[in-house]
């Protein structure tokens, strides 16, 4: 067992709990990685994992992901991260929400989930009769909470175009091509938002079919998931899972820049600064992707305090997510070292781990 402690994923989670719960057939796992600065608020993934170690890691990578994330946008929350380990055929019940329910209520708040990317904000809504630690729950249009995606996408994209200023010295989309990796949630958002501004879009999923349909709708392309990595453009924006920048993927990219909202783009170690050397301008994915959390917490914290949330102070949070990424960005430039390593360093300096 003294191995679990040692795996570098483990990287000092202060609490890793896994969940079986026999009558619903749920199995899930909860990760707790700091809570240093406030309850460990993070989505729950439902998901077809081909092992319980490949759960075990991701959650353990997306936890982590989440304490960088909360810190890195200036909320009062730690990070945690659930998975929920489905069957092949993705079977989710109301018996095993209700059950994950009762599983995150058991921690008393030290843990607070959300959608991530198999969740509805109808399960939250399920969730929400068995614990009150959950957020992402319905919100009119207009108001602070709800589906965490738009949000997200909002700070994707005001990202994007920093990136694009900082890299390619122009203040418009225009003309600019975008090569969009997943059209679901975030990655559609991210897509409708940058055809508004006249962007230039190549789109891929592996439901083709959806990929098709929003590319019907924007007056984009759309090309087989194979390809969109080698699709000649100024920005890749990975929305889809992660681990897709490991060095193959690296070596086939033709763009500029990677900015996207997908958690964990880095494969391993060494990625980002393999994409440095490629002249590749990185946005780190969980300074870019904050927007939806930024919402959700705030939806969460008024609750808890019972006061009235205010969606410009939403706005006005994830409207700070281009100043963040543009002091790494000079920070990697001034050190010689990659983006991730330099935003790294900046969020373990504020979870006290430093
Ligand atoms: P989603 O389930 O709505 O969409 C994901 C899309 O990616 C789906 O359309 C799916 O078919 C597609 N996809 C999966 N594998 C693919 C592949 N190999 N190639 C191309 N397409 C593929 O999920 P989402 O909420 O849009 O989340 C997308 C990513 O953004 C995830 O990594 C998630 O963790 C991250 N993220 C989401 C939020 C949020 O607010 N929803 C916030 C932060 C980060």
């Amino acid at each position: 067992m003294a191995a679990l402690w040692a795996e570098p994923d483990f990287d000092e989670h202060e609490l890793v709990q896994l969940v079986h719960h026999r009558a619903s057939g749920l199995t899930a796992i909860i990760a707790l990685h700091s809570t240093h600065l406030g309850p460990g608020a993070g989505g729950t993934r439902f998901w077809h994992y081909p092992d319980g170690v490949g759960a075990l890691r991701d959650a353990l990578r997306l936890s982590r992901g989440m304490s960088y994330k909360n810190a890195m946008a200036g909320l009062p929350m730690g990070g945690g991260k659930a998975v929920v380990l489905l069957d092949r055929d993705g079977r989710k019940t109301p018996a095993m929400l209700a059950a994950f329910g009762d599983a995150v209520e058991a921690l008393g708040g030290r843990y607070v989930t959300a959608e991530d990317v198999g969740a509805s904000v109808a399960d939250m809504v399920a969730i929400a009769a068995r614990t009150q630690h959950v957020c992402g729950l319905p919100a009119e249009q207009g108001a602070v909470g709800g589906d965490p995606g738009p949000f997200t996408a909002r700070g994707i994209v005001l990202g994007i175009k920093a990136a694009v200023a900082y890299r390619l010295g122009t203040d418009s989309m225009a003309g600019i091509r975008v090569a969009v990796q997943g059209c679901g949630s975030v990655g559609g958002g991210v897509a409708r938002l940058l055809a508004a501004e006249g962007a230039v879009l190549t789109l891929a999923d592996i439901d083709a079919a959806r990929a098709q349909r929003l590319a019907a709708e924007l007056g984009a392309s759309a090309v087989p998931c194979e390809r969109i990595m080698a699709t000649p453009c100024e920005v890749f924006s990975p929305n889809a899972l992660g681990a897709v920048l490991d060095r193959a993927g690296i070596a086939r990219l033709d763009c500029r820049i990677v900015a996207g909202g997908a958690n964990n783009q880095l494969a391993q170690a060494g990625d980002g600064a393999a994409l440095a050397e490629r002249g590749i301008l990185y946005a780190p994915d969980y300074v870019i992707n904050a927007g939806g959390i930024i919402n959700v917490s705030l939806e969460y914290l008024c609750r808890r305090h019972g006061q009235p949330c205010d969606l410009a102070e939403v706005e006005a949070r994830i409207a700070r997510i281009p100043e963040r990424l543009r002091a790494i960005w000079q920070g990697a430039q001034d050190s010689g070292e990659s983006a991730d390593v330099v935003a790294d360093r900046m969020a373990q300096a504020l979870i006290g781990r430093g």
